[in-house]
């Protein structure tokens, strides 16, 4: 949970602050001197510090000193104050806050900048979970960067020495960090490989020739950004901090793109371009292929019975039901509106027909919250035989139908 410590002798603001953080669900610590700070700081872990200037015993410009000069240095202090020139605030900036927001700020104010912070915090710690490699051949200028990464307390970095180790390697990072003057090729090399490849990821170029048509070169072939040696180790993580921000919200958007919002599976296009892609393999390898078009029965009288809403639920329970039953690389796909499109790489009829009557049993078992909410699907199930998309469709299409005209609850092949 993230957690701040607002030091503060005003009860009001006390109580404001508090409101704030319970409202946006965090954890708050209160002190009004530099003792009790103290304390909070070394008995749990704290993600943002906000102080008044006057406090208890001594100023906030004493806490933020002291801080400084401790381990909690690298927690972000706010200042909230009532005096405010800009000379103060000049002053206050150089001892290192981030941010000094104004008593006279309204409610809200305070609030957005505070879940800005939040929000920060966020993607640092999504950025802990990304892979990182450094190539780099000065050994010094690699154990400078391992310590700045060390420090951060970012530990997923690799190391290579040469743009041939890195290349060879068949690991992907979501963050390269190049040295443009390596001993065996020059950065842009590695880096136009590394596009050639397909990677998606963030480049920075590192280099300490800094002439500007080197530069934009280094950009116009690739890489997000570029970075001067030597480099101040701040600077060198933010500037990482900046691109991975970019690089993790643009994975957001690229996952919502195809996400289906209700049942969180593939969306009906590319649902779509996953089964194109499935059958130009099963040519190449000449693997079987097979897929099972799923249609809940009778799901206008869920909704008609116990509301829309309920439906919405019972949707995302038989969705997450076909995804436990089947395995990691089958694709499952929201159709239409209560129909799923499953495709099973490497599978034959007879294996698809058992995984889809496992299907069809395990939502008619379907524990639902409403005690009476009984479900089940029917599923026309087929193998592709090297013909066109569409017609695979439409035979899945049609043993579906031949599903339901039987009695449903069935599964046809
Ligand atoms: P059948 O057994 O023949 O498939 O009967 P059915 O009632 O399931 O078929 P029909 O196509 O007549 O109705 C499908 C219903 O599914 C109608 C539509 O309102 C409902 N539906 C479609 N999408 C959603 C959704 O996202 N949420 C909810 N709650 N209902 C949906
Ligand atoms: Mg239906
Ligand atoms: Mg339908």
């Amino acid at each position: 949970m993230y957690s701040i410590l607002h030091v503060e002798t005003s009860n009001f603001y006390r109580t404001l602050i508090e409101k704030i953080c319970s409202d946006i669900g965090a954890e708050y610590s209160f002190a009004k001197n530099l003792d009790d700070s103290l304390n909070v700081l070394k008995s749990r872990k704290i993600d943002l510090i906000i102080t008044a200037i006057e406090l208890e015993d001594s100023t906030g410009e004493d806490l933020i000193l002291k801080i400084n000069d401790s381990p909690y240095k690298n927690i972000p202090v706010v200042v909230i104050t009532g005096t405010d020139s800009d000379e103060y605030r000049t002053r206050m900036f150089s001892l290192g806050i981030v941010d000094y927001i104004s008593k006279k700020s309204g409610n809200d104010e305070i609030r957005s900048a505070i879940l800005a912070y939040m929000r920060e915090d966020n993607v640092f710690q999504k950025m802990a979970e990304l892979k990182i490699a450094v190539c780099d051949d000065s050994k010094m200028d690699r154990y400078i960067m391992e310590r700045i990464f060390t420090m951060a307390g970012i530990s997923n970095v690799e190391y290579y020495e040469s743009g041939d180790e890195l290349l060879a390697s068949d690991k992907e990072y979501d963050i390269y960090l190049i040295d443009m003057v390596l001993k065996d090729m020059i950065g842009n090399y590695v880096i136009m490989k590394l596009r050639e490849k397909g990677s998606e990821a963030v480049i920075i170029a590192i280099s300490g020739v800094a002439h500007y048509k080197t530069i934009s070169n280094t950009l116009n072939i690739g890489a997000n950004d570029y970075i001067a040696k030597p480099f101040n180790n701040e600077l060198l993580l933010s500037r990482i901090k900046t691109n991975a921000k970019n690089y993790i919200l643009l994975n957001e958007v690229k996952q919502l793109a195809i996400t289906d919002v209700l049942t969180s599976l593939y969306n009906r296009r590319h649902t779509m371009e996953r089964l194109e892609d499935e059958i130009e393999k099963s040519k190449r390898y000449e693997n079987p292929l097979s897929v099972m078009m799923i249609d809940v029965d009778h799901f206008k009288r869920i909704n008609d019975e116990f509301g829309h809403l309920s439906g919405d639920v019972v949707l995302k329970k038989i969705a997450e039901s076909i995804t436990k039953t089947l395995r990691d690389f089958d694709i499952v796909g929201r159709f239409g509106g209560e129909e799923f499109l499953v495709v099973l790489p490497n599978t034959s009829i007879d294996d698809a027909f058992s995984a889809a009557e496992r299907i069809r049993k395990n939502v008619e078992s379907l524990k639902l919250s409403k005690k009476d909410i009984t479900v089940s699907v029917s599923i026309g199930v087929c193998q592709w035989s090297g013909d066109e998309l569409k017609n695979l469709l439409s035979e899945a299409d049609r043993l579906l139908y031949s599903a339901k005209t039987n009695g449903r609850n069935r599964t046809e092949r």
